[in-house]
């Protein structure tokens, strides 16, 4: 099968932090994939910048080195390569910067795209950079990775004072679980079916569980992730952009205002957890030495080099939506590090039937459950209960209706940025998160914070390897209910 795609005009696209994990796992990888399939101009330029002194030859071979790992097919590199430089610059100094604005301004009909792939506290350094040098005009961007800031009052501050030299227009906050083929399903499933929609409410939804779990420890990004941890990292972004896109109301078109409105108010009708709801319905863990696919793997604070840290590497906690479709539903959201399985998951659980004709008692037929999977294997699982083939009486069995995009489609799915960094040079901000939508959830997740540390108390300990602690599975239990496993 193969797809339409949609070309590009010539454009310069500079990542700052080109020599940073994401650069070289994910966003040089995913440009590579676009030039690969003929999608990314010839008169294009991809600018690796960072503080470390590397010529050109010496960065593209390191790229190199990198995307052959990835298994790149050597002859199609090349030519990706060619379209590639590196400029030393620091963030913080002023030296090269003029040398680079003239390199930048040698194509002056080129979109320019600057993808800030630097710790946040860079971010307002160079954007004012950038436009002192002139960088900023009509046909500049600016991609801002999350999180953004610590807190609602950090992100102001970033927001502000990119926002003096770069309008909102310009400004692309990005957050790559929107780019995955899933969640565009999602939309896809909701608003191009006749089938789900009217069902999609309070009224036979009974509840919806959100999963984001690596089996990965901190690795080499324990300095940032200390100082951030599981909510800031996973649920103030994706966990929340995800709600928001099973959570929204249809919107009018597909007009990035038209999505984005609907997504802010999703996220203002969050019913606030502070005070002694955040014990109650919060859950926090750091993970203790343990098995992690297969290796035994030491744990938190020892990674830590045995420093004391109260950073939580896992969360679960239980939303709600104050408004008329979802009253009265649960979203429980979980996300954590070195848990058993690295899955990426959305699951309604519908209501059950209001009277069983199988001789069963009603509570005893299982849940119909859509399952929408991002990742390993992104697809869609809808199971239901049907009858157990053969003689033998009515007797029924929950199956899942399953479907693998992969194999159904027979592609290999596209990795989110590969989408992504092209609709940043399109300019289309759809799949990109507004201010507001950023500050809605920050104001969301400063209470629970300021909980947390009023408490005085340290995260949950768990085993590395396991689902969280046990109070993650209280926090559901109470409700009657249970985390969703991969066999159902
Ligand atoms: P990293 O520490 O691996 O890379 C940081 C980059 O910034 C390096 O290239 C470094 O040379 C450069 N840098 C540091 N100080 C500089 C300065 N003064 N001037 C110029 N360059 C400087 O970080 P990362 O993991 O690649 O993350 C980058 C950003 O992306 C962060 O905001 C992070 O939160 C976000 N992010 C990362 C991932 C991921 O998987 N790594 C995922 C989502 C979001």
């Amino acid at each position: 099968m193969t797809a339409t795609l949609y070309k590009v005009e010539p454009f310069d696209l500079v990542i700052f932090g080109g020599t940073g994990d994401l650069a070289l796992r994910k966003l040089l990888p995913a440009l590579f994939h676009r030039h690969a399939d003929g999608q990314i101009p010839a008169a294009s330029r991809i600018i690796g910048v960072a503080r470390e002194k590397l010529t050109d030859d010496a960065y593209r071979a390191q790229l190199r080195e990198v995307l052959v790992r990835k298994g790149a097919e050597p002859a199609k590199l090349d030519a990706f390569l060619a379209q590639v430089d590196y400029r030393p610059l620091d963030a913080r100094k002023d030296d090269g910067w003029e040398a680079f604005a003239a390199y930048i301004k040698g194509q002056p009909e080129h979109v320019r795209v600057f993808y800030m792939s630097t710790s946040p506290e860079l971010y307002v350094d160079i954007c004012h950079r950038l436009a002192g040098h002139g960088l900023n005009g009509e046909g500049s961007r600016v991609v801002l990775e999350k999180p953004i800031g610590r807190d609602l009052a950090s992100a102001n501050r970033i927001n502000d004072l990119v926002g003096e030299v770069f309008s909102e227009s310009q400004t692309f906050r990005i957050d790559h679980y929107l780019g995955k083929e899933t969640v565009q399903n999602l939309l896809a499933l909701r608003f191009g079916n006749a089938l789900f929609e009217p069902l999609w409410n309070a009224d036979h939804i009974d509840h919806v569980q959100i999963t984001v779990a690596e089996t990965l420890g901190i690795g080499r990004r324990a300095g940032y992730y200390d100082h951030a941890g599981a909510l800031r990292d996973m649920v103030q972004n994706h966990l929340l952009q995800l709600l928001c896109m099973v959570a929204m109301e249809a919107p009018a078109s597909l007009a990035p205002d038209a999505v984005r409105d609907e997504k802010l108010k999703v996220l203002r009708s969050l019913k606030p957890i502070a005070g002694s709801g955040v014990s109650q319905f919060t859950v926090r863990g750091q993970y203790r030495a343990g098995v992690a696919e297969g290796q035994a793997v030491p744990g938190y604070a020892e990674e830590l080099n045995g420093a004391k840290s109260d950073t939580e590497t896992f969360v679960a906690l239980r939303a709600e939506i104050e408004n008329w479709r979802w009253a009265g539903v649960p979203f429980y959201l979980r996300t954590g590090k070195r848990l058993p399985q690295h899955v990426s998951e959305i699951v309604v659980a519908f209501k059950r039937v209001p009277h069983s004709i199988f001789g069963t008692k009603v509570g005893t037929l299982a849940q119909d459950k859509l399952v929408l999977r991002l990742q390993p294997d992104e697809g869609v699982k809808l199971s239901v209960n049907i009858k157990d083939p053969g003689p033998g009486g009515m007797r029924l069995r929950h199956v899942p209706l399953d479907m693998s995009f992969a194999e159904a489609f027979g592609v290999t799915q596209p990795d989110a940025y590969e989408r992504l960094l092209l609709d940043v040079v399109r300019g289309n901000p759809t799949l990109f998160m507004r201010r507001d939508e950023v500050e809605a959830a920050w104001k969301w997740i400063d209470p629970i914070l300021a909980g947390w540390a009023a408490s005085g108390e340290a995260p949950r300990p768990y085993a590395s390897g396991s689902w969280g602690p046990s109070a993650s599975v209280a926090l559901i239990e109470r409700d009657g209910r249970t985390w969703h496993e991969d066999s159902e």
